[in-house]
């Protein structure tokens, strides 16, 4: 499979070339140039096979040319050692529950499936390591430093903003050891940016090393997601709940909306979509006025949200041609500023007695909002409230559990090598430590 970019300025690339550069030379995404769609026989049968079985279906469509079968199985396989349920709420209405991987985001599974997937390259051309360079405000690191972990010949760099983060999140990639190597930078989130963007623009660095990004927009992080969606539509079959079905999403960079409707493309019967946005509604606007102005972003409690340049919109842009009407026809739009998404955490715990975390809750009030008598609305839950266990206490009449598996994290020894902003001395330190 070839992949063109959204910018239509380049030439097509290979997968390989498409996950390793991540970003298209002229700045465009890349997309698949062909969305196959999956027979009939699949869809009547989906409910009988298991989320593995699934995916592996999915994973072949995108990857199954480049990638061989039992290479594809053995990703896929490992990408998804958990489960994403659906959980009933309320009348018509189910969470689908994407956070239960390890580190309790549903970024985790866009994350391991990309590592393997380099993983997989690195095995099979044995010619050069691979290191990762990632900046971190918090959640992306932990969820790329865990799906990367363990995966040889592919070493990944967290910087981080020293004191920014939760220590929740800082332990969440500051205590694996192993191929993870945390950077605690003296400054700010951008600082650690720049770090890392000078890095991929240095000649001397990328003679040497074989440097790359585990950004967002990465083919081999934001297609995996659409695993999900498969995966949520065979559990409503399998309870006889799949006519009219609507799918609504939290989003923020629009990575897990696109995926969704890639999967619609490959014709999963789901009759429309709607992305929940907190007060950053730049694709509201665009939905409502038909023009797409990216504006700065603003602060608000479901934070993983807060962004005013949607880079996966130039996907959905594409996907349909540009055309306003069609793509307004099949995806509504809701923002929800933070009192709002507070009383929706506690107004739904209340009336259900689920827990909401606030970038769900988002999804949850949509639906909410839009649901009609005939139709069964899916949510997806993409983080774990205790994530966000302050916001959600500060509502809630009782303070929320922490899972284990978070508290784990904690007790773990943290080791990060400390660095000021100055690119020279990230540069020796890559020059010294990173694998050829
Ligand atoms: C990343 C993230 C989102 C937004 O997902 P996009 O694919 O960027 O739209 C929503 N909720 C949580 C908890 C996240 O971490």
């Amino acid at each position: 499979m070839r992949y063109y970019s959204t910018n239509g300025k380049t030439e097509m690339v290979d997968l390989r070339e498409a996950v390793v550069k991540g970003l298209a030379a002229d700045n465009g995404l890349f997309m698949p140039e062909r969305i196959a769609t999956l027979p009939t026989t699949f869809y009547g049968q989906i409910d009988k096979f298991s989320f593995q079985d699934i995916a592996f279906a999915v994973a072949q469509a995108f990857f199954g040319e480049d990638v061989g079968a039992d290479a594809l199985r053995t990703i896929v396989n490992e990408t998804l050692a958990f489960d994403c349920p659906v959980v009933p709420v309320q009348a018509n209405c189910y969470a689908l529950e994407l956070f239960h991987g390890p580190t309790l985001a549903f970024k985790d599974v866009g994350a391991r499936f990309m590592a393997r997937l380099l993983g997989h390259f690195v095995g099979q051309d044995r010619k050069q390591a691979i290191n990762v360079l990632v900046a971190t405000s918090g959640d992306t690191g932990s969820a790329v430093a865990n799906g990367f972990l363990g995966v040889e010949g592919v070493n990944v760099y967290v910087l981080y903003p020293k004191g920014k983060v939760s220590a929740i999140q800082e332990s969440q990639f500051t205590t694996l050891g192993q191929n993870i190597t945390a950077i605690e930078v003296d400054g700010v989130f951008d600082d650690c940016q720049a770090l890392v963007k000078q890095a991929f623009m240095d000649k001397e660095l990328n003679e040497q090393l074989l440097l790359t990004s585990a950004n967002s927009i990465n083919v081999a992080r934001f297609l995996p997601q659409a695993f999900y969606y498969f995966y949520a539509y065979a559990q409503m079959k399998k309870q006889g709940l799949q006519n009219e079905l609507v799918f609504c999403v939290p989003s923020g960079n629009f990575g897990n909306i696109t995926a969704a409707l890639f999967a619609h493309r490959m014709g999963l019967p789901i009759k429309r979509f709607i992305a929940a946005n907190n007060a950053n509604d730049v694709f509201y606007q665009y939905l409502e006025t038909g023009k797409y102005r990216p504006k700065p972003s603003v602060q608000t409690i479901a934070n993983a949200m807060d962004v005013g340049n949607p880079s996966n919109f130039a996907r959905i842009y594409d996907l349909y041609d540009g055309n306003h009407h069609t793509i307004s026809q099949l995806i509504a739009g809701f923002s929800f500023n933070d009192d709002e998404i507070r009383a929706t955490i506690r107004d739904c715990f209340q009336q259900t007695g689920y827990v909401l975390d606030p970038h769900g809750a988002c999804g949850y009030k949509a639906l909410q909002l839009s649901l009609s008598e005939n139709e069964h609305g899916v949510f997806c839950e993409t983080a774990h409230p205790a994530k966000f266990k302050e916001t959600v206490d500060a509502v809630l009449p009782t303070p929320i559990d922490i899972p284990e598996r978070l508290a784990r994290f904690m007790q773990g020894r943290k080791q990060t090598y400390r660095m000021n902003n100055s690119f020279d001395k990230f540069k020796d330190f890559l020059l010294q430590n990173a694998p050829r």
